[in-house]
């Protein structure tokens, strides 16, 4: 049984976040490890052990990457939970509080003054009734977005939300069966380990305010990225594979509808699939449809396309280039340092999840319409 829980939807703790100071002792020895486990993530070895607890414990995040700001969104929570009314059950999300102890949070409900408790994951008591699923705000915003488009919980069937949830709780009771990704997987302990080298995990998923400039500043400045792609005539082509039989429209949407890395593959081992993929018209709609994570929180309905046309007004951009840029500089990757693409990219991490949860949730939805 695990001592904390964590956030079903992020996998990151509530509690225990511990910074570093700038000057203290152990700073050469968290850059040291850092560079230990980039090592061994660059060779695929295995990762060195986390250094345990102690008086000259490691395991507080780097005081350059995180500040206590940074950090202050994973101490709220909020949950979804079930109780009845009038005699029937009915889920519900609470209002905010906190993670009191022991897998209990204390939070808000509607207009009651104290804090009502309630018991993560696991059956509860008279006191701490459950089971609920414990949040972050933001990170359910990011689950809605993926399920409904919109961030109205009002648009998703919290029941059957609830259940597919409470369905992939882990046999530890500390979260869900969800791919959080290496680090947050790491740092999963009896209690949360702050682990030097993922302080992108823990930089706020959708505060990034910084995207716009930062987008403007490397559009205008990586020229590779506005070289523009020939626009090939297909009139000409031969059939030569099956892929070639085919007009290129449907091509495209074949192509429009497998993830990033299957499309590189594709790309590698067909020619043709690689001449008909140069042209930017496909890269548009690509990067559209593979990235929905990336949105500017300060304009939410922008679409990516529009983001981009806006950071670099009049320039014709190469949407091929900027999709492999974009992809590589977002990955949720160890030792991730850029102040703008932590938080970037600790939403992509989330993402991943929510889709996860996504099928979970429409595959219910579905047969429960049927
Ligand atoms: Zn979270």
């Amino acid at each position: 049984m695990a001592f904390d829980c964590y956030c079903a939807i992020c996998g990151v703790g509530f509690s225990g976040m511990r910074i570093g100071t700038p000057s203290d002792a152990t700073a050469e020895r968290r850059r040291q490890y850092v560079e230990s486990v980039s090592r061994s993530l660059d060779s695929a070895e295995e990762r060195p052990p986390v250094p345990q607890d102690g008086e000259e414990s490691i395991q507080s995040y780097d005081p350059r990457l995180v500040d206590q700001d940074n950090i202050a969104w994973t101490k709220q929570v909020h949950c979804l939970g079930m109780h009845e009314v009038k005699g029937k059950n009915k889920a519900f999300v609470s209002g905010p509080g906190y993670y009191a102890d022991a897998g209990e949070l204390a939070v808000k409900m509607g207009q009651r003054a104290k804090r009502t408790y309630f018991n993560c994951y696991g059956f509860g008591t008279d006191e701490a009734p459950g089971p609920v699923v414990p949040f972050h705000w933001c990170c359910f915003e990011i689950l809605l977005r993926s399920l409904t488009g919109t961030t109205d919980p009002k648009d998703v069937d919290l029941d059957v939300l609830y259940d597919v949830m409470m369905g992939m709780c882990n046999s530890s009771g500390s979260a869900l069966r969800l791919a959080y990704g290496d680090d947050v997987a790491h740092a999963q302990g009896q209690y949360w380990r702050c682990l030097p080298g993922a302080e992108f995990s823990v930089r706020h998923p959708t505060n990034t305010p910084n995207l716009a400039k930062f987008m403007q500043t490397q559009l205008k400045t990586n020229k590779p990225l506005h070289t523009p792609s020939k626009n090939l005539n297909f009139d000409t082509r031969t059939p030569k594979n099956p892929f070639g039989a085919l007009p290129a429209e449907l091509v495209y949407q074949i192509c429009s509808f497998l993830p990033g890395s299957s499309l590189k593959s594709l790309i590698q081992a067909s020619p043709f699939i690689h001449l008909l993929t140069n042209d930017d018209y496909f890269w548009r709609s690509f990067i559209e449809s593979d990235m929905p994570w990336l949105f500017d929180s300060t304009a939410p309905a922008e679409s990516l396309t529009q983001i981009l046309r806006n950071s670099a007004p009049g320039v014709d951009l190469n949407h091929k280039q900027v999709y492999t840029w974009l992809d590589s500089v977002t990955k949720p990757k160890y030792g991730l340092e850029d102040p703008t693409l932590m938080g970037i990219a600790n939403r992509r991490r989330i993402w991943g999840a929510c889709e996860e949860l996504a099928k979970g949730y429409r595959a219910v939805a579905v047969s429960a319409a049927a």
